[in-house]
C-alpha cells in the first residue's frame, strides 16, 4: 500500500479534505472528461452541447451508458433493441465528435446500486484518467437515473483507493465530479454552480439527438402521446426535433449562472447546459472551474 493511500485509509475524512481542497495543476495535456448516463441518449441530453464545445477544443470526452436501453421502445425491446441503440450512440458521438460512446450491457429498467455497477464505474472512470466526472444527482422519478447517480456519487472517493477494484489503477488525484441539470425539487433543487451557453454548437447537439431514431422520433413521442405529430421526412423530423429540443425558456437560476459566468452576454444565450459541483469529489476553485471549462471569454 502506497504511502498516499494509507494515509488516506488512516486518517480518513480530515486528510481527504486536504487532498480534496489542493490547487488542480495547470492542464498542460487535453481535457479527460468522462459523463455517465443510465440509457443511450441520457448523456446526449445532459451534456451533448458542453461536451461538442469540449471536444472542438480538442479535449477528450467520453459518454457511458450504464445500461443497454432494452426496454426503450413501445413495439422493440431485447438484444435487438439494445444493439439499434448501441449503434445509434455511436453515431450520435460521432456527429458531437466525442472521443467514445460506450454502452454497457445492463439491463434497461434494472439497474441497481450494487458493487459489479460500482466496480463498472470505477474501471470507467480510472481507465479515462478522469478530471471530470458527470452524472445526474440521486434525486430522480426514473429508478436508473437515479441509482445511475448513487453509483456515481459512490465511486467518488474510492476511485484513489489502491485497495478497491485494484484490477484497475487507481487515481492519484480525485476528479471532480459534477451533476447535470435536473427540474427535480426535493429533498432540495438542482444548484447550478457552472452554466455554459450551447449556442454555438446547438445545432450538433440536435443532430446528435436526431442519431437516437428510436427514442426521438419513436418512444418518447409515443410515451407522452404525441407519435402522430410527429414528421415522416428526415428534414421535416429534424426541423420538429429542434422545436422540441432547443429554445425553451431558461430557469431564473440558470440564467443568473450565465451572467456570472459570462457577464452580460449571458442575457442573450438561448441555449444552456448547468452542473452542479458534487461536494464529494475534489473541490474546484473558481478558477478550476475557469479552466476545465474553457469557454466564459
Ligand atoms: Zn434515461
Amino acid at each position: 500500500m502506497s504511502r498516499l493511500s494509507k494515509h488516506l485509509l488512516l486518517a480518513g475524512a480530515a486528510s481527504f479534505a486536504l487532498l480534496a481542497q489542493a490547487p488542480l495543476e495547470a492542464q498542460d495535456r487535453p481535457l479527460r472528461i468522462i459523463v455517465f448516463g443510465a440509457h443511450p441518449d441520457d448523456c446526449d441530453m445532459d451534456a451533448g452541447g458542453t461536451a461538442a464545445l469540449w471536444a472542438a477544443k480538442g479535449h477528450q470526452v467520453k459518454f457511458v451508458a450504464l445500461t443497454n436501453g432494452d426496454a426503450g421502445h413501445q413495439s422493440e425491446g431485447g438484444g435487438a433493441l439494445a444493439k439499434r441503440r448501441r449503434a445509434e450512440a455511436q453515431e450520435a458521438g460521432r456527429r458531437y465528435g466525442i472521443a467514445e460512446y460506450e454502452v454497457l450491457d445492463n439491463h434497461d429498467g434494472e439497474l441497481e446500486p450494487n458493487l459489479h455497477v460500482r466496480q463498472q464505474v470505477i474501471r470507467r472512470i480510472r481507465q479515462w484518467q478522469a478530471d471530470v466526472v458527470i452524472a445526474p444527482r440521486p434525486n430522480d422519478y426514473h429508478p436508473d437515473h437515479r441509482y445511475t447517480g448513487v453509483v456515481v456519487q459512490d465511486t467518488a472517493y474510492m476511485v484513489v483507493v489502491p485497495n478497491v477494484t485494484p484490477d484497475t489503477p487507481p487515481l492519484r488525484k480525485n476528479p471532480v465530479f459534477l451533476y447535470s441539470h435536473d427540474g427535480f425539487q426535493r429533498p432540495n433543487p438542482f444548484r447550478p454552480d457552472v452554466a455554459v451557453s450551447i449556442d454555438a454548437v446547438i445545432d450538433k447537439k440536435i443532430r446528435g439527438l436526431d442519431a437516437h431514431t428510436s427514442q426521438m422520433y419513436e418512444w418518447l413521442p409515443w410515451v407522452d402521446g404525441i407519435l402522430d405529430s410527429v414528421p415522416k421526412e428526415p428534414a421535416a423530423r429534424l426541423s420538429w426535433l429542434r422545436e422540441q429540443r432547443s429554445g425553451k425558456p431558461i430557469a431564473d437560476d440558470v440564467r443568473a449562472a450565465l451572467r456570472k459566468w459570462y457577464g452580460a452576454k449571458g442575457d442573450g444565450v438561448k441555449d444552456a447546459e448547468a452542473f452542479e459541483v458534487c461536494e464529494y469529489g475534489r473541490r474546484p476553485s473558481e478558477a478550476d472551474l475557469r479552466r476545465l471549462f474553457p469557454f466564459f471569454d
